[in-house]
């Protein structure tokens, strides 16, 4: 089984990983300054605004606007005045302050805001931004957990994790989060400076080779560290916002303004190690960079009704992004989730044809995944849709295969060529029997049916052996890439699958839509 495209995925792998690995967490470190930069700047901003107000004392008609911007700017756990000595003045806001010790003072900037870094009797660290009330001698001050400016650094259920830490420019930690990997052991490491608060990031991310009696497929289980460390910072600039009176509105407004954009998830051969394709997964980029994942605007993009546009625009972009290169690999398959409501009006299938015809990627080369968690409302028109789908030469996958309500058997009517088996049945692999099973089930049944099986959310090695010992083809998971970006997705492709001669005048003639 170990071929020869195995080894070159595995030195595909080892060049990935020095050069991107690195690249990648450079990055990391900055996002994470982009991070606490971000957070700072709004407790900052909240505090600009009270002393506009006049805000410099505890007088009770000041209660109101010290509240106020607590709950304005997300970071902000507590807003006081401090006296002369820097000892709260307002007794019912300052708990969090009692019993502080200061570590340390970042001296104020050109925007007169400090930083100073607490340690409260509970252990936890506090950051502390500070600026003169108006007139003085009185300062305004908000109170930010430490824990705030941090990005996440593990993914929950899996065992990838990263350590990142701020400290001052002197060197004296604000924050740690995650394990520091032990010296020896081999890693990335990057460090990116904050000039506006004067503090550096750090990030450092382990190699993880899992142990394996089968060295052909060993570095499949290396996983793509600066990869998931940026997805992981990115997760963490998913932040918990207070604004966005008018959801639809706000999200109307994203697409328009082509905020809402594709990453790529690497779909991999696991007989062979070759790219067998993506899934195309949306993600709102907001003008300040914070990333949101699918799960907190999708519901809402259906039921407005604005899921329609939303599919078509993110087909449409990935023509133009990633034509090219998927048009010149006949090979590649690209998949988009479709939600089940568009396939109850057969014009759907105008569309697909024309937002694919002129551009490089063929019909043959489309997917379409329809999530077996929402109920089917009308069934035969559903089927017509697809068929006619089919018709064309696009194939149809079920999306969550086990976790919807309409039963296996009753989604398989749909005639579809491709089962997703989700992600709760892969977790289980190696730990409950009876889950084993049902992939067992799942997968004996796809290949009774000719149909295709895709396993989702593979995370280890060891369900890489386990499903290929099934006879499962392709998976995708953080074990070997996650949704990445355009750019890193094309390099990927470039990387594991490089053009010769023979096709480049093909991928250079077609132009995309
Ligand atoms: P899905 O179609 O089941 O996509 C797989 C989800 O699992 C993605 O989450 C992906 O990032 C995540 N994932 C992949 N590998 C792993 C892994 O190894 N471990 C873990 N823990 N997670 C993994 P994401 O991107 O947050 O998307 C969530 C859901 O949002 C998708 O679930 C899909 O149902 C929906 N969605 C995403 N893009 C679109 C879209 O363009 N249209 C529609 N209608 N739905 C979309
Ligand atoms: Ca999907
Ligand atoms: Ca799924």
């Amino acid at each position: 089984m170990a071929g020869a495209s195995l080894v070159a995925f595995n030195s595909w792998l080892d060049g990935f990983i020095a050069r991107q690995g690195q690249a990648e967490v450079a990055s990391a470190a900055r996002r994470a300054v982009g991070l606490a930069e971000f957070r700072l700047q709004e407790a900052a901003a909240a505090l600009d605004a009270l002393a506009l107000q006049g805000v410099n004392s505890c007088a009770a008609g000041n209660i109101p606007a010290l509240r106020a911007a607590t709950f304005a700017a997300a970071p902000i756990k507590a807003v006081t005045v401090l006296d002369s000595d820097r000892q709260s003045l307002c007794a019912d806001l300052d708990a969090p302050f009692a019993g502080a010790d200061l570590l340390t003072t970042v001296p104020a900037g050109a925007d007169g805001v400090s930083l100073d870094i607490m340690l409260l009797s509970n252990g936890e660290r506090m950051a502390r931004l500070r600026r003169i009330a108006g007139e003085g001698p009185a300062e305004i001050a908000a109170l930010i957990p430490v824990s705030l400016l941090l990005p996440q650094v593990s993914i929950p259920g899996s065992s990838v994790s990263a350590y990142a830490q701020l400290t001052t420019r002197d060197g004296i930690l604000i924050g740690a989060v995650g394990l520091r990997p032990p010296g020896a052991e081999a890693r990335f490491a990057a460090t990116a400076a904050s000039d506006t608060f004067a503090f550096n990031a750090e990030i450092v991310v382990p190699y993880g080779i899992l142990p394996s009696e089968n060295a052909g497929l060993k570095r499949l289980g290396l996983i793509l560290p600066g990869i998931v460390v940026a997805m992981l910072i990115i997760c963490a600039l998913v932040m918990r916002r207070r604004d966005a009176e008018n959801p639809v509105a706000e999200l109307q407004r994203a697409l328009a303004a082509g905020e809402l954009i594709p990453y790529y998830q690497p779909i991999v051969d696991i007989r062979s190690g070759k790219l067998r394709g993506a899934e195309v997964l949306v993600r709102w980029r907001k003008p300040d960079g914070t990333l949101v994942l699918p799960g907190a605007f999708i519901p809402l993009a259906e039921s407005s009704g604005m899921i329609r546009a939303m599919t078509h625009d993110l087909m449409k972009r990935v023509c133009v992004e990633a034509g090219r290169a998927i048009g010149a690999r006949p090979g590649l398959k690209i998949s988009f989730n479709f939600a089940g409501q568009l396939f109850g009006d057969q014009s759907i299938v105008k569309d697909v044809r024309n937002i694919f015809s002129g551009t490089p990627i063929k019909l043959s080369q489309v997917v379409l995944e329809v999530t077996e968690r929402d109920p089917i409302e009308n069934f035969t028109a559903t089927r017509q849709t697809i068929a006619a789908l089919q018709g064309l030469g696009v194939r149809i996958a079920i999306d969550d295969v086990g976790t919807g309500h309409s039963g296996l058997s009753y989604m398989l009517k749909l005639g579809v060529d491709i089962i997703k088996i989700d992600k709760i049945f892969v977790d289980a692999i190696g730990t409950d029997r009876n889950s084993n099973t049902i992939v067992e089930t799942l997968v004996d049944l796809a290949h009774n049916m000719r149909m295709d099986v895709v396993a989702e959310g593979v995370e280890t090695f060891e369900q890489v052996m386990y499903l290929r010992d099934l006879g499962v083809r392709s998976a995708q998971g953080y074990v070997f890439a996650p949704p990445l970006p355009g750019s890193a997705f094309l390099q990927l492709v470039d990387a594991i699958d490089p053009l010769t001669a023979a096709r480049v005048p093909e991928a250079g003639r077609a132009s995309a839509a």
